[in-house]
């Protein structure tokens, strides 16, 4: 597991999670029980949950999910206004960011306090930063969650360089030899510090920003990649593609013009598409996917399992490789249901005949896993968080990785 030290949260804060998934309310109960909150009650619909908390009280934090048989999470928002203010909201949702985000500003509208809106399934670093956010109170965490955004001043964090990429490293399983790396975004704001991309990447998409940001993101990745090569290190990356872009017919002629003009073959950039991403609108979706294979430009499956691609959809689609959760990846030592899920994808990559990259792996057990699995790529805490784009290099001359792949360490596939 992590080393990092638990911030300490009240074990009074008192939680109800409703949710017509069985999973899903136990995975959230395990994860606030793994950070120190025991008292969780659960719901499985609206009306259950406001019964609940008519027998027992109010509650601190709600997690409700919003598609739900019987009173659904809108209407249950609805229906607590009046007497729960004082209870932080984290929406859930595994159907669509969209919806969350409309939903998410109903409640505001309510004057219910709403934490968040996080997309399904949750992990133990969502989780915590709910507590986090919880904890501050309601104006601190509403600041936090609030940045000044606005698409000027989006627009001119893009163009001053406040956008940092980091970087976080991929490795073969079998004998830890780099073999790339993923981009993530962070926005380092004067006003509040470090926001995360669940922030500002749906604010990005839903303005028209989210073109400018990958062309940044591709540039600075690019350009990293060439003065990597300089160095002797000759690896892939990895750029987050939103559903959005994949509307985007120039976009094979964009990264076909940034790769050449850097003397770098198309295949050094890997696109990570999600699987939700593409089949909310398959058929224009497919149009820029097929361009982008056409073009030799290398596609992963992100999240793989989180979405609802049928296998014949998925058959239709031409990727490289799939990246499993690391919701799954996380939990597969515990849960035996994610680790059935994590088998059975490897299993149909190696069957699809494409590569199956582990991310989220935070600890050895995880990683003498993945290797029995013979994933083909490795990624998570247990190696290196994603660190900023210019320190990657040290790092990877450093090697303080190597030794969890040494001979003796792990049992050899
Ligand atoms: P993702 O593509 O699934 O990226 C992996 C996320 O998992 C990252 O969160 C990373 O920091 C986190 N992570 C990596 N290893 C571990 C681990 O061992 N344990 C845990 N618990 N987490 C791990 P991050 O950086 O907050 O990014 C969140 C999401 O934001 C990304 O999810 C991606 O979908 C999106 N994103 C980030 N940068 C960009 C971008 O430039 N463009 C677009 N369109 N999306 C982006
Ligand atoms: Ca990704
Ligand atoms: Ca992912």
């Amino acid at each position: 597991m992590s080393t990092e030290t638990l911030p300490e949260f009240s074990p009074d804060c008192r939680v109800l999670v409703v949710d017509d998934d069985p999973f899903t309310r136990n995975m959230i109960a395990r994860g606030l029980g793994k950070l120190g909150i025991s008292s969780v009650f659960s719901a499985e619909s609206g009306e259950q949950a406001r019964s609940l908390l008519e027998a027992r009280g109010s509650v601190d934090l709600i997690f409700c999910d919003l598609g739900m048989p019987g009173e659904d999470g809108v209407t249950l928002m609805r229906n607590l206004a009046a007497d729960h203010a004082g209870s932080g909201i984290v929406l859930i949702s595994a159907i669509s960011e969209k919806l969350l985000r409309v939903v998410g500003d109903l409640v505001a509208a309510h004057g219910l306090w709403l934490i968040g809106t996080l997309a399904k399934p949750l992990g133990g670093t969502e989780l915590r930063q709910v507590l986090e956010r919880w904890s501050a109170g309601p104006d601190q965490a509403h600041a936090a969650r609030q940045p000044q955004l606005t698409v000027d001043r989006f627009r001119q964090a893009i163009q001053h360089g406040e956008i940092e990429v980091h970087v976080q490293p991929q490795c073969a399983p079998g004998d830890g030899r780099l073999l790339g790396v993923e981009a993530l975004s962070r926005w380092s704001t004067p006003e509040i510090g470090l926001v995360f991309p669940d922030t500002f990447i749906p604010f990005a998409t839903t303005h028209g920003l989210i073109n400018e940001l990958t062309d940044y993101v591709t540039r600075r990745v690019l350009d990293a990649l060439a003065h990597w090569d300089e160095h002797g290190l000759h690896i892939t990356a990895a750029i987050n593609i939103a559903a959005t872009t994949l509307h985007r017919v120039d976009l094979p002629d964009f990264i076909h013009g940034e790769c050449a003009q850097r003397n770098l073959d198309v295949k050094r950039l890997i696109l990570e598409l999600t699987e939700a991403g593409i089949v909310d609108n398959l058929s224009k979706s497919l149009d820029v996917v097929s361009r982008l294979y056409l073009a030799g430009i290398e596609l992963s499956l992100d999240d793989f399992g989180t979405g609802h691609a049928t296998l014949s959809q998925l058959r239709q689609l031409p990727f490289s490789e799939i990246k499993l959760d690391r919701s799954f990846v996380g939990a597969m030592m515990t849960d035996p249901e994610a680790r059935t899920i994590v088998e059975s994808s490897c299993e149909l990559a190696h069957r699809l005949g494409l590569r199956c990259v582990a991310e989220g792996v935070e600890d050895t057990e995880a990683l003498a896993e993945v290797r029995r699995l013979t994933c083909s790529g490795v990624q998570g805490y247990l190696i290196a968080r994603p660190m900023p784009i210019q320190d990657f290099l040290d790092w990877a001359r450093e090697g303080a990785w190597k030794p969890l792949f040494s001979a003796g360490d792990l049992p050899v596939c």
